[in-house]
């Protein structure tokens, strides 16, 4: 990991504390978590906390950049430690079942568009929509 989430959230004015390090642990052990899942790996390990409480802790992550923040349409936003890289998602209709795709055409291309509107673009979102394998075996087409 290139900065210390420690370090990170210090430097940009945020304490530290068991909460934040906990959430930020259980989006890098599974990745395109919901709030709620994360909330409940959280619970697992530091006992109650609020669905409030993870979103809250969750805007801060993402803030400071160790979190990547993805909201499908249709479905609640899911969170990943993978961060920076602009890597794209591809998304089972039927399951919900979220991968990573590295981008198509390189690093990050898809920022430089075509014509920006005078726009400072610092993300481009692209998800694939698809039937995963599991998905495919079982609903014939
Ligand atoms: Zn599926
Ligand atoms: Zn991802």
């Amino acid at each position: 990991m290139p900065d210390d989430p420690a370090d990170l959230l210090h430097r940009r004015g945020y304490r530290v504390t068991g909460q934040r390090l906990a959430v930020l642990r259980a989006v890098s052990t599974e990745s395109h978590l919901t709030a709620d899942a994360v909330a409940e790996t959280v619970r697992a390990e530091l006992g109650a906390i609020s669905l409030q409480a993870v979103y809250d802790v969750l805007a801060v992550l993402v803030d400071v950049g160790l979190v990547r923040r993805i909201q499908p349409a249709g479905s609640p936003a899911r969170f990943e430690a993978r961060v920076r890289d602009n890597h794209h998602h591809v998304i089972c209709r039927i399951c919900g079942r979220t991968a990573d795709v590295d981008c198509a055409v390189g690093s990050a291309p898809c920022l430089t568009a075509v014509d920006d509107m005078g726009y400072q673009i610092d993300e481009a979102e692209v998800i694939y929509w698809g039937r995963c394998p599991a998905c495919q075996s079982q609903t014939p087409t």
